[in-house]
């Protein structure tokens, strides 16, 4: 049996460095692959030995109880993932996320019923279960949020950051009632605070501040399940959980950065935009609209061109023809590089995952502080399907809800093609002042028709 244990503990450290070498490797576009190898491998490996231990303490009733929920987990997990358009990968993430939370709380409740009453242990369940509650209903509204099936407007309750302050203080007292007497109920009362105070954390936040939540979630699921790892006195749960817990908390960090936001007030929750659909009334002048034909001619006398994606080009899959595009453009000697916002699209990454399904070399796609520097000197930006993250009101306009994000700067170029479909807002719901400048035509229609029409007529 020690053997066993040694064996299994042996079996959790390889588990836990091809985990680590899995983070390391989804660091960069080339090693990405790999990095998803070896998490595959670490995860395929926990999975054995957990299972091997629970079969040895708990007999082989339990273990084929594992397996059929593990098979019918595992059924809707691939069925959903298949399913699942790039798009609504965010909202599909955002629901994993809530069942991390639901099983943290399932665990503290089982964990608190099973009888053990030390103070550590209590310390444990408690904050798993509040953790875990709070990612719960979070995630839930992100979710809801994501998926346009509630407003994206961010809830301004009254009072809010003190409703939140007095959340976190009344949980405190209730952790100290639990721990000194423990009773189900300062832990069911503290589930329905936590329960309240993740639902309006995120329901406080809107507009184009949506990503720092996402990744502050993935950072709360990862503590969550920290949390239910020292429930389960399960070293490769603690790992996992705090390696997920921490680089989600350093994606938050960097999210921050790129939209120039502060990391507490996030953590806070509600700050953002006051939901309206801001500058619809602003008299920008007129717009310029082109075709693609004459979008065309002026490609064939450009010598350099930067294409900004954004969530408009994940939407009409146009990465296919995007590739294409840019293959025989420089076929034709024109210098061709790619400018990446940081929170382009949906998810952290969206663009870079979809370039390089569609083949475009890595290194002509640069991330927004290397391509801003260049864009003076640039002939042509082409803008397929970005809207908030090249809007100048970001840079110019103080009263704006993206105020301070920085952004492509693509209105310095010499040209500049937007490619969307009508004159609506992006995803911050302001109006975008780039599409009334002398040097900006609109290309209308959806994105991947229209680039395809440019080939056609190159
Ligand atoms: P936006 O969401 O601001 O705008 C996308 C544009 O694409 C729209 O204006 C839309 O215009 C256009 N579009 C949609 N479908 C098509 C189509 N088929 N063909 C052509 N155009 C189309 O995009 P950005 O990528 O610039 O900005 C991302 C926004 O999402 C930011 O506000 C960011 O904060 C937020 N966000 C980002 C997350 C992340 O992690 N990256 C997560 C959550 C939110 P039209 O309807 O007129 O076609």
């Amino acid at each position: 049996m020690t053997s066993d244990l040694a064996l299994v503990g042996a079996a959790y450290l390889v588990a836990a460095i091809l985990f680590i070498l899995s983070l390391a490797g989804l660091s960069r576009h080339e090693s990405a692959k790999l990095g998803n190898s070896y998490g595959i491998a670490g995860m395929a490996i926990a999975l054995i030995a957990t299972l091997w231990v629970v079969g040895q303490s708990a007999g082989a009733g339990q273990w084929v109880a594992i397996i059929v929920a593990m098979a019918i987990g595992a059924t809707i997990g691939i069925s959903l993932a298949r399913r699942v358009e790039m798009t609504g990968m965010p909202e599909l993430i955002a629901m994993l996320h809530s069942f991390v939370g639901l099983a943290a709380v399932l665990v503290g409740f089982n964990s608190y019923l099973d009888g053990q009453r030390d103070a550590v242990h209590l310390v444990e369940v408690f904050l798993g279960v509040f953790i875990g509650a709070v990612t719960l209903t979070g995630s839930i509204v992100a979710f809801l949020k994501l998926s346009a099936k509630i407003s994206s407007k961010p809830l301004m309750l009254p009072g809010r950051h003190y409703l939140n302050l007095v959340a976190v203080l009344v949980s405190v007292g209730l952790m100290v009632w639990f721990v000194v007497a423990p009773q189900l109920a300062p832990l069911l009362v503290m589930t329905a605070i936590a329960l309240a105070f993740g639902w309006h954390l995120v329901a406080s936040i809107g507009g184009g501040d949506m990503p720092v939540v996402i990744s502050m979630l993935n950072s709360y699921s990862g503590w969550a399940a920290a949390a239910a790892g020292f429930m389960l006195n399960n070293d490769l749960l603690i790992v996992t959980g705090a390696l997920v817990g921490s680089s989600g908390a350093y994606l938050s960090y960097i999210m921050c950065t790129a939209m120039n936001r502060s990391f507490i007030s996030v953590i806070a929750g509600g700050f953002g935009s006051d939901g309206t659909v801001s500058n619809v009334d602003v008299d920008y002048g007129e717009y310029r609209e082109t075709s693609a034909a004459e979008v065309a001619e002026l490609l064939t006398h450009a010598s350099s061109v930067v294409i900004t994606p954004g969530y408009g080009m994940a939407v009409a899959q146009a990465q296919y023809p995007v590739a294409d595009l840019t293959a025989k453009l420089r076929e034709r000697g024109v210098d061709v590089r790619f400018g990446i916002h940081p929170v382009a699209g949906r998810l952290p990454g969206h663009m870079n995952v979809l370039l390089a399904e569609a083949k475009v070399p890595y290194d002509i796609v640069l991330e927004m502080d290397e391509i801003n520097d260049d864009l003076a000197d640039v002939d042509v930006v082409l803008v397929v399907g970005a809207n908030d993250t090249v809007n100048p009101a970001a840079a110019e306009d103080p009263t704006s809800p993206i105020a301070g994000m920085p952004v492509i700067e693509v209105w310095k170029a010499g040209e500049v093609i937007v490619f969307k479909r009508s004159m609506n807002a992006g995803y911050a719901g302001v109006q975008n002042p780039l599409f009334f400048r002398d040097n900006t035509a609109m290309l209308f229609g959806d994105a991947k028709e229209r680039v395809e029409d440019i080939i056609k007529a190159l």
